[in-house]
């Protein structure tokens, strides 16, 4: 369906973004530093640092280099199938997300354990030209989603009105503020009637323990669809990153036409 008239290209967002943007690397002089100095010899069949220091750590408890089990996927699996959770809070990923709605933020930062945040402010960003994310079951019906775009047409010139007036009336009120404060007090006071759908940006990391409760609660069924649908993207890319950490975890097609996200090993 077209932008409404008067609207910039872009307006309206479908699909949610996620960037892999940070990950980790092995300082393999320190790993051979501390093997030697142990008197021990380790080799894995994985280049995924996030993958090799699963590894490591989880070896260091029983100081079992060399020992057991030999490709880094067993070992990893008998982590997962014991539940030594805390073995794989060593491996981090930095994700960052676009393309998400506010109402989803507000459900994904439920989240604690494990994750931190950084989230784009209404404060400081002028949300004037913001875009907005159409809930996936607007996006079957072109006259659901015709009455979706029309509400945020006149929630979004209420915004740039009321941003406006308030700014005016800061100035007036508080003449000796700086105008970058100026701006702000209007921001925070205008934001009030920006709607759940609004587009936000959120800087993600977390480890692949609080990303594998994450992928399992916010991937089911049972989820909102837009956090549903984010669930999926990252699972793919985390899957990318390492499929050893997330080897029992795959996606299944639902009967209401939107994959989910299944994971054999729930809660380690
Ligand atoms: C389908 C669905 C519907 C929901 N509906 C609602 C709702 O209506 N209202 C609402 O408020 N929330 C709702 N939530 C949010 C939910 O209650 C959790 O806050 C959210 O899913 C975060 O998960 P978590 O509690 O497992 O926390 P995480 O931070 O992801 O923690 C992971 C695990 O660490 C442990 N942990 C974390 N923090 C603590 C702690 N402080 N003390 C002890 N153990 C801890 C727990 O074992 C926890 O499961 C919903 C979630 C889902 C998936």
């Amino acid at each position: 369906m077209p932008n409404p008239p008067n609207f910039p290209a872009g307006l309206y967002i479908t699909k949610p973004k996620v960037y892999v943007v940070g990950r980790q690397t092995v300082v393999s002089e320190e790993v051979h530093r501390f093997l030697a100095d142990e008197g021990m010899i380790f080799t894995t069949d994985t280049e995924a640092a996030s993958e090799v220091l699963s590894e490591i750590a989880g070896r260091t408890c029983y100081m079992s280099f060399g020992k057991g089990r030999k490709s880094n996927k067993e070992y990893l699996e008998n982590i997962l199938t014991s539940k030594h959770g805390s073995v794989l809070e060593h491996a981090v990923w930095c994700l960052l997300l676009t393309g998400v709605s506010r109402a989803l933020t507000h459900e994904l930062v439920r989240h604690r354990a494990g994750f931190g945040y950084s989230q784009l402010s209404q404060r400081y960003v002028d949300e004037t030209d913001a875009r907005y994310v159409v809930p996936p079951l607007f996006q079957e019906s072109a006259e659901l989603r015709g009455k979706f775009e029309e509400t945020i047409e006149h929630l979004r010139k209420a915004y740039v009105e009321l941003a406006d007036a308030a700014a005016a009336h800061v100035q007036q009120k508080y003449p000796e503020l700086p105008p970058r404060d100026r701006r702000k007090w209007a921001r925070q006071a205008a934001r009030a009637i920006l709607p759940n759908a609004c587009e936000t940006k959120i800087f993600v990391t977390g480890n692949s323990r609080s990303w594998r409760h994450f992928l399992e609660l916010r991937g089911s069924v049972h989820a909102d669809a837009e956090i549903r649908l984010l669930a999926v993207e990252v699972f793919k890319a985390l899957k990318r990153e390492s499929p050893n950490i997330f080897q029992d975890v795959e996606l299944v097609d639902e009967p209401d036409g939107m994959p989910s996200v299944r994971i054999v090993h729930s809660k380690v």
